[in-house]
């Protein structure tokens, strides 16, 4: 016969197994399976937080690769079909898709079902969307600020959101237990959560991640337009900073492209600023003012720190740390990550998107 607290031990043991197992929703649809629907899938998956999942994605090879890969438990080409009775859909399609998804899901929102989504724009996903959420029907607009430079269903992994933030962006007045349940997912599947006014996000995300993208994109196309420098020298001495760059640069075109589009004031107003700064650079390279470049480089490397201490990048990246990715060892004393979760570790690691 156990002691008394050992059976409170094994029988709360139970009750925590048992919360855990218990699905928070019935049917989730998700519009839209690349990297981040393909990821959601598989956490939510790992975490049964729904009884059925649903898909829909425009291209057939993408809805049969989800098979394929048991993402889901059935596929749609129409988002129509897919939000059809669910209790909450995700939308996780490029962000100038979401006006249409919306007009043509619609009509077969029940009442009581919750709408969010996780494009990294906020106020221009609220816009396109809310007027077609109908009377009834919760939108809590979200954005995992969490990814990679990859794209599609194969290149999910469930660990992805693993301590990321998420930021969810109601309007005032928003049903609160819908907000609760998203909320509840995102924690579910290893994230932080922040609730922010939509503008905010906008204007936060510009500076952390638009602006980074684009200074990448430039930076990259700056150095391929180069005639005094050949191509094979760009690519042997990469590792002199552009490297970083390049892998940024690799990300999704079409994503990239609309979240441009959808937060353009926030991002050339960052942009304006940015521009200034550099000037101010220029001008002390020129003057040989090396004093003002000492100060602000000690600044941005205690901003390092910062980000490292809020647990958003590892002291040391595999590749600045070792030439070869796959040759590098565990820290002492820390358990050897699984493959998958260490690329996403690295990958996500500098680019929360
Ligand atoms: P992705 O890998 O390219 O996947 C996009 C998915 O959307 C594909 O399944 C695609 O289907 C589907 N799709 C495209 N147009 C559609 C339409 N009209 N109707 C239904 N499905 C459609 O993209 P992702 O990287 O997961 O990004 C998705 C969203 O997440 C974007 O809004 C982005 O802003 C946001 N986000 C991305 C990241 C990141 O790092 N990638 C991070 C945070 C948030 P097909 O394959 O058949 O074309």
């Amino acid at each position: 016969m156990p002691s008394s607290s050992r059976y409170e031990i094994s029988w709360a043991d139970a009750v925590a197994r048992k919360q855990k197992a218990k699905p928070i929703f019935d049917t989730v649809a998700l519009i839209g399976v690349g990297l981040i629907g393909s990821s959601l899938a598989r956490v939510m998956r790992r975490e049964e937080l729904a009884e059925r999942i649903v898909g829909c994605a425009r291209t057939r090879r993408t809805r049969s690769k989800c098979r394929e890969l048991g993402l889901v438990d059935a596929t749609f080409s129409s988002p129509r079909q897919a939000a059809k009775g669910a209790d909450l859909i995700i939308i996780c399609s490029p962000v100038s898709t979401y006006g249409g998804i919306g007009e043509a899901m619609a009509p077969s929102l029940k009442p009581g079902a919750i709408v969010t989504d996780v494009g990294s724009v906020k106020r221009a996903v609220i816009d396109a969307l809310a007027p077609h959420i109908p009377d009834g029907v919760h939108l809590v607009p979200g954005h995992p600020v969490a990814g990679t430079e990859h794209s599609g269903p194969e290149a999910g992994f469930a660990e992805l959101f693993e301590g990321r933030w998420s930021i969810l962006t109601p309007a005032e007045g928003t049903n609160p237990t819908a907000v609760r349940s998203v909320t509840e997912l995102w924690r579910r599947a290893g994230s932080r959560v922040e609730i922010m006014d939509a503008d905010h996000h906008d204007l936060v995300l510009a500076v952390t991640s638009h602006l980074p993208h684009l200074i990448a994109y430039n930076i990259v196309g700056t150095a391929a337009d180069l005639e005094s420098v050949t191509e094979s020298e760009v690519f042997k001495f990469s590792a002199g900073g552009f490297r970083d760059f390049t892998r940024i640069a690799a990300s999704d075109p079409v994503m990239w492209r609309d979240v441009f589009l959808n937060n353009r004031d926030a991002v050339l107003e960052m942009l304006g600023r940015f521009n200034e700064d550099l000037s101010a650079l220029q001008r002390a390279i020129r003057w040989g003012q090396g004093d003002a470049l000492e100060d602000l480089f000690a600044r941005t490397r205690a901003i390092r720190r910062g980000v490292i201490e809020a647990g958003q990048a590892e002291e040391l990246g595999a590749e600045e740390s070792s030439p070869k990715a796959g040759s590098r060892r565990p820290k002492k004393g820390r358990r050897a990550a699984p493959a998958k979760a260490a690329k996403a570790r690295q990958s996500t690691s500098r680019s929360g998107r």
